[in-house]
């Protein structure tokens, strides 16, 4: 998506050599109008698949895959990486590999609100390692629900996340790809 990679090219900066920050339009700071186009171009690539929910995780992922499931009109369920007071009842777990905090943390998501017979959508900011994204494939497989493809904002193709899912079996979709990057600029694919 020609969008993503101009947004990219005008508001990006680098941190140590491999962490794009994106601060000013999706991870802090929200462009609530190019996000809504994020939004209607995954409802556009995955409407054949016919998803009846998307899920992402807490917190970055969750404007896009608003804007998401606003376009396809379906609901969106966040992955909690905090067991707050109103999470209650059964719930599903995965433990995930933070690749910006570098550290372990658990995935939690109230099980009534992804049943057997859900068609999944998975959306998140980025796509590094692939650990985020496995440990969503872990929930819905939890629930008996079907993954029915992913959409990432951003891939870092020069990580081994994508060729893994993709590998897998799993539909990846992204909106630019960066094959490399370095302290002084990005190269996409
Ligand atoms: P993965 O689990 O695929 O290794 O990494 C994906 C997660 O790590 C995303 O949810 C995202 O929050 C974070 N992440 C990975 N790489 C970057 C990056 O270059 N910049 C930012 N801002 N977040 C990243």
């Amino acid at each position: 998506m020609k969008l993503m990679e101009e947004k990219i090219w005008q508001e990006c900066k680098i941190l140590s050599g491999s962490v794009l920050k994106v601060s000013s339009f999706l991870n802090h700071q929200l462009d609530t109008q190019f996000i809504m186009e994020l939004g209607k171009e995954f409802a556009r690539l995955f409407a054949k698949e016919a998803p009846t929910k998307i899920l992402t995780i807490e917190s970055s992922g969750i404007a896009i895959a608003f804007a998401a499931g606003a376009a396809m009109k379906i609901p969106v369920l966040f992955a909690k990486k905090h067991k707050t007071s109103n999470v209650s009842g059964e719930t599903y777990h995965s433990v995930v590999h933070s690749y910006t905090h570098d550290c372990d943390y658990t995935v939690i998501v109230e099980s009534e609100y992804l049943r057997p017979g859900d068609r999944v959508l998975l959306i998140d900011d980025f796509l590094a390692n692939g650990n985020a994204l496995e440990g969503l494939l872990d929930i819905v497989s939890q629930a008996g629900a079907v993954a029915v493809g992913a959409g990432v904002a951003i891939e870092k193709g020069f990580q081994e996340g994508g060729k893994r899912l993709r590998a897998s079996g799993l539909r990846v979709e992204p909106l630019a790809v960066i094959n490399y990057m370095d302290d002084y600029g990005v190269v996409f694919d």
